[in-house]
């Protein structure tokens, strides 16, 4: 254990061009402790190779092209010698990839935007610093391509002796996003993955702080596209600011917290333009708010199951979700009933969910009678820790205010979140009014919310009692 040592993280969003490059290695040469960087690739990148993996299938020529361009990207940051050879090892990748496309190769492609950057850090930090592929940090993952996790135990095992070996360096930079699997494979950890990566790096190398260097002040209470200034929270439990980060703004990888959880870790949001402001502390057991924030999510698909089998039968829900399972389909908000099995999923993920569930109707068809898929939806959340029945109350009798359509609702035993599918049309609208059901009047701060629910609820008992009396 080694809490002399703080991971510091720099997103994308963080790292565009040289100046951003120059402020993050002040931040981290400002530090007393020994800092471990984790980066993310330079902004804009990660989206250029997902793109260029589909042009190099259709062009020979075109490998040479978009490498050559990734060269001049980072080279405006600084021409250094490491930006050639990675563009050359991408270049023949994307050529590979025009012969034959998999996922294996997809996946190493698009670990090559924090592959230069973390070169580029390293270069600023200078002497001071080691930079560290996952390769050579020991970063194991379990061989799932695109969305893979990490194997702590043994990413602990080979990050604590890279970080023995790298002793005489004060600081360290470490590519985020991506591990490498039993056969040496690259597996990225899904987009945004740099901050998962962040946490199992916290987690293994015993630091004490974890530090998000975002380009927004924090975690705010709604999404600033949809609301008007919405306040800045400035404390959450981690279960708040996974929820959070599952649905709204995307501010954090919503598995990040996994592997510090029991850890007695701080993490902090902090703006880079200040970077000694702490925007938003998550605490594992924060105190948990009735409303912390509304959240929402584009992008869902409704999947609706009815069958004459689930009625007093077993094993249904089981042989459903394991189709999923094997089309790799994560299914998100899950609702039953005596007749119906409704959950929704990524619009992504929607076309296969229909063949696996057309599969299952024509094998059991005493399972599945009829199944619906709808696209375009949205899921709207209210989230806090210490979510109240009166807040979910006030949450439906607010969108049946707003004229929303409700498909389906999910409040789960952890009390977390309360989420209603609704037309994405409906998205922003729903959004506003819940922000202004549950914030309008609150300024800023921790608490707020939680203070004014607190009257509403003694309102409600003192009218309960005196209609009993
Ligand atoms: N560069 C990757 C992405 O854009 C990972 C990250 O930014 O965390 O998804
Ligand atoms: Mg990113």
């Amino acid at each position: 254990m080694n809490r002399k040592t703080v991971v510091c993280k720099f997103g994308g969003g963080t790292l565009s061009c040289r100046e951003d490059f120059l402020r993050a290695s002040r931040i981290i040469s400002a530090k007393p402790e020994r800092v471990i960087a984790v980066v993310s690739a330079v902004q804009g990148v990660t989206d250029r190779l997902v793109r260029s993996l589909e042009e190099s299938r259709k062009a020979e020529g075109y490998a040479k092209v978009f490498s050559e361009e990734f060269c001049k990207t980072h080279k405006q940051v600084a021409d250094i010698p490491e930006i050639d050879m990675l563009s050359a090892k991408l270049e023949s990748a994307l050529f590979n990839s025009y012969a034959g496309h998999s996922p294996r190769l997809s996946d190493y492609v698009l670990s090559f935007g924090e592959r230069a950057s973390a070169a580029l850090l390293g270069h600023f930090l200078g002497k001071s610093c080691k930079v560290l592929d996952s390769e050579s940090a020991g970063i194991a993952s379990n061989g799932i391509y695109g969305n893979a996790s990490c194997d702590v135990d043994k990413t602990r095992e080979g990050f604590c002796a890279a970080l023995d070996a790298a002793k005489a360096s004060k600081n360290i930079v470490v590519t985020g996003f991506y591990g490498i699997d039993q056969n040496g494979n690259v597996n990225v950890f899904g987009r945004g993955g740099s901050d998962y990566s962040a946490g199992v790096i916290t987690a293994v190398s015993g630091a004490s702080r974890l530090e998000l260097y975002k380009d927004v002040e924090g975690f705010l209470a709604a999404d600033p596209k949809m609301v008007k200034s919405p306040r800045l929270l400035e404390e959450l439990s981690f279960s708040e600011a996974s929820e959070l980060g599952y649905f709204g703004a995307k501010i954090i990888h919503p598995r990040t917290f996994d592997p510090i959880s029991g850890a007695n870790v701080c993490v902090q949001i902090r703006p880079v333009a200040k970077p000694e402001k702490v925007g938003t502390v998550i605490r594992e057991r924060g105190e948990g708010m009735h409303v912390a924030a509304i959240a929402s999510r584009k992008g869902a698909s409704l999947v609706e199951i009815y069958g004459g089998g689930m009625v007093n039968s077993f094993g249904v829900a089981a042989e459903i979700f394991t189709r999923m399972a094997r089309s790799h389909i994560s299914v998100d908000a899950i609702a039953t009933s005596q007749t119906n099995i409704s959950f929704t999923i990524d619009q992504s993920s929607s076309l296969r969910a229909s063949q696996a569930l057309e599969a299952l109707s024509l094998e059991r068809p005493d399972v599945v009678w009829v199944f619906k898929v709808t696209d375009h939806q949205a899921m709207v959340s209210v989230v806090g820790g210490a979510l109240s029945a009166e807040s979910i109350a006030r949450a439906l009798l607010c969108l049946y205010r707003g004229k929303i359509g409700i498909k389906m609702t999910s409040y789960g035993a952890s009390k977390i979140s309360f989420s209603a599918v609704i037309d994405v049309k409906d998205e922003q609208k729903a959004v506003a009014a819940l922000y202004s059901e549950f914030f309008s009047g609150v300024k800023s701060g921790r608490g707020n919310a939680a203070r004014m629910a607190v009257p509403a609820r003694a309102a409600t008992k003192r009218k309960l009692k005196k209609a009993a009396t």
